[in-house]
């Protein structure tokens, strides 16, 4: 039985088909391009998860997972500028009403497009972001480490911890403005065109209606961690955009644990609570980490010496990977991984 595709992942299909697959060696020489930007902002994909009463398209979660997939497959970088979005409309949909009823609508419509600066708050009870209460909104002080899409995005989502132990996002335009400072985009060893920054933050003031959300560091970080546990789409997307590069018969078993590993991840995403089954969550997410290796590392290797060229898709992949394996990676999902890595067999 075939059953008609979502159109969102019709959609991502055809830009991930028409533009962003065609151009991804160059683009991930350069940077991603503004009209990459624009086509993501017209495609309806910035709304996915947004409540249709703003303009959004409500799409259940196997809907976002696909168009990730499918995105992340195409152009790592474009996904990754575009995948930070999400984030702050979900805080958006159960945060503080008048920062919701200010920027929903539009980044539901892809109007704006927000990037968001958070990471950092995995790192308490270090605190290298501090908000403290002043003259009626809140002051920021601090580094911001990582925050991608400097000069592609229109509005940040930036949280800190206050001085009372509660973890705050409040959003603000993505410029250089009074106390907020940006690096030049770093040059890493992939992603590079997705234009990644840190930020300095000297007092930085952002009034009240900016703050989208404010709540307890541990109720934060009990609702943050199934997501830090979790196997990433854009993991089976690479692995699916390798195993393309290869023949039949190495791709097939490849493709067999491939489509084990998503199923059993996706199956638990959608059918135990979020704070379940975290043990099996992070174990599936390292499998999936297995797979996304030896699949871009048989890309390589059978591209033979071509694959060490820059505008080669097989390294391309190799780097994509190399960043999946540190994205949202944390104290925990770092143990884990080093412990499953030193247990691999000769
Ligand atoms: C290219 C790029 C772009 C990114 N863009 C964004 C973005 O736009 N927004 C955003 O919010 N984040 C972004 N990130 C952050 C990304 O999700 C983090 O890389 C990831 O969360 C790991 O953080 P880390 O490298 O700072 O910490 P890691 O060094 O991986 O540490 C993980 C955690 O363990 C703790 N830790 C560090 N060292 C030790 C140690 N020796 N022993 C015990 N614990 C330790 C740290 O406090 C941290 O919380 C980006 C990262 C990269 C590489």
């Amino acid at each position: 039985m075939t059953t008609t595709p979502h159109p969102l992942v019709t959609r991502a299909r055809q830009l991930a088909d028409d533009l962003l697959a065609p151009h991804a060696e160059t683009v991930d020489q350069s940077e991603v391009p503004t009209g990459h930007i624009a086509a993501i902002k017209r495609s309806g994909l910035l709304g996915i998860g947004a409540p249709e009463a703003y303009g959004g398209s409500a799409a259940p979660a196997s809907v976002a997972r696909e168009t990730a997939e499918i995105l992340s497959g195409a152009c790592c970088s474009t996904w990754f500028v575009q995948t930070q979005h999400h984030t702050p409309v979900a805080t958006l949909v159960k945060g503080a009403p008048p920062a919701r009823e200010r920027l929903l609508g539009p980044m539901a419509r892809g109007e704006l497009l927000s990037g968001v600066a958070y990471a950092h708050l995995r790192a308490y009870p270090r605190t290298p972001v501090r908000v403290v209460r002043e003259r009626g909104g809140w002051r920021f002080d601090g580094t911001v480490p990582w925050y991608t899409g400097w000069g592609l995005n229109d509005v940040m989502l930036l949280a800190g911890v206050t001085d009372t132990g509660e973890a705050l996002f409040a959003f603000t335009e993505a410029r250089e403005q009074p106390g907020l400072r940006a690096s030049p985009p770093m040059r890493l060893a992939a992603l590079t065109a997705a234009r990644t920054v840190s930020l300095e933050l000297d007092g930085l003031w952002l009034p009240e209606e900016a703050v989208a959300l404010r709540a307890p560091y541990e109720r934060w970080a009990a609702e943050d961690r199934p997501k830090t546990v979790t196997a990433s789409p854009a993991v089976f997307g690479v692995t699916e955009a390798a195993l393309g590069l290869l023949d039949d018969d190495t791709a097939g078993p490849l493709r067999t644990r491939l489509a084990e590993v998503r199923h059993r991840a996706y199956t638990l995403a959608d059918e135990a609570a979020p704070h379940e089954h975290l043990d099996e969550r992070l174990a599936l997410r390292l499998r999936s980490y297995e797979v996304m290796r030896a699949a871009t590392t048989a890309a390589l290797v059978s591209g033979g010496g071509r694959s060490m060229a820059l505008n080669s898709k097989a390294q391309r992949l190799a780097r994509e990977a190399m960043f999946l394996l540190l994205q949202g990676q944390t104290a925990e999902s770092r143990r884990a991984h080093l412990s499953a890595l030193a247990r691999i067999p000769d």
